[in-house]
């Protein structure tokens, strides 16, 4: 099915991007368009006006700035899970990216933009709550700095206001993380039905610092703050990883639909924070 008509802008300057979407009444950033095009296209979003932010220069880089590490709007899922500091630095970030679709959607979906969507389910939230990133947002009034934990909304729902655009994202060194998921048709390329992203901080034997962000659990990824309150302190043993993984849901409205009930989902997601931590602590 084709979109209903729309303009197209492809502004060559974040300057030229912001004031385009100040002036339209019902505009969208196209950024890899792997979700944008489709939505489109089954009419679920009719934007007038699209601004095309894919030849902007400076938004495609993974850089390395001291005590953070940067991804720009551009940067594709396939450099995000590729990227030795992405690796080195925001492992979960870079595994999470390295699971979301099949390569080709890798090769055009951006990092930022399934930020920007928070699709229900969406791989990347999920390792950029436990990362504790931090979300740089620009419009024509400035730009503003959004922590992670105040970002993802609802479903389809972020803290964005509709003329902003995600430029990058910074994530802070330190620690150690990692993401693991169970995909709706059994491996790792798909939605999840459930995943756990961990980051945890360790010394002297013990767990100083966790965050554990759970997605596809609920409408909107989520931090289990009765996880990392049950890890931290501990020496990371089985003891205190099964006690961690016992409070995934803490709270939450945990999603049924075709792929799982409410008790399976719950499990599943205990199953995936146990694992996370048993790889990340070992
Ligand atoms: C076949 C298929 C399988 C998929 N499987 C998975 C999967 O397993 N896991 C997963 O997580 N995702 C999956 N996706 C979604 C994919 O990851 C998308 O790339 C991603 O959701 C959106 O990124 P994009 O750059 O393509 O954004 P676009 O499609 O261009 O935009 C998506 C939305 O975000 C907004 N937006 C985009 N960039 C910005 C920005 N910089 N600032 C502000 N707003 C912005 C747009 O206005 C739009 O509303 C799949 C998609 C397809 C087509």
């Amino acid at each position: 099915m084709y979109p209903p008509n729309f303009d197209y802008v492809a502004p060559t300057s974040l300057d030229e991007a912001l004031a385009a979407l100040a002036g339209a009444e019902n505009t969208k950033v196209l950024s890899g368009g792997m979700s944008l095009i489709p939505l489109m296209k089954m009419r679920f979003v009719r934007p007038t006006t699209v601004v095309d932010i894919s030849r902007i220069p400076g938004l495609d880089d993974v850089t390395d700035d001291g005590d953070h590490i940067t991804i720009g709007a551009m940067v594709r899922h396939a450099t995000t899970a590729s990227h030795p500091l992405v690796q080195e630095h925001a492992s979960a970030l870079a595994e999470a990216a390295n699971g979301t679709a099949d390569l080709l959607v890798r090769n055009r979906g951006t990092t930022c933009g399934s930020l920007a969507l928070n699709a229900v389910a969406a791989d990347q939230p999920g390792a950029a709550l436990a990362l504790n990133a931090t979300m740089h947002a620009a419009s024509v009034r400035g730009t503003r700095e959004i922590a992670a934990a105040d970002f993802f909304l609802d479903a389809m729902t972020s803290a964005l206001a509709p003329d902003e655009i995600l430029t990058k994202i910074t994530i802070p060194k330190g620690g150690v993380s990692t993401y693991r998921k169970l995909g709706r048709r059994g491996g790792s390329s798909d939605y999840p039905i459930a995943a756990a992203a961990v980051w945890v901080d360790v010394s002297d034997g013990s767990v100083s610092d966790a965050r554990i962000a759970l997605n596809g659990v609920s409408s909107t990824p989520y931090l289990a703050v009765g996880s990392a309150e049950a890890l931290v302190g501990s020496d990371g043993s089985a003891d205190a990883i099964a006690s961690a993984a016992s409070h995934a849901t803490d709270g939450v409205n945990v999603l049924e639909d075709l792929y799982a009930t409410v008790a399976f989902r719950t499990h599943l997601a205990g199953v995936y924070v146990r694992r996370a931590l048993e790889d990340v602590l070992a």
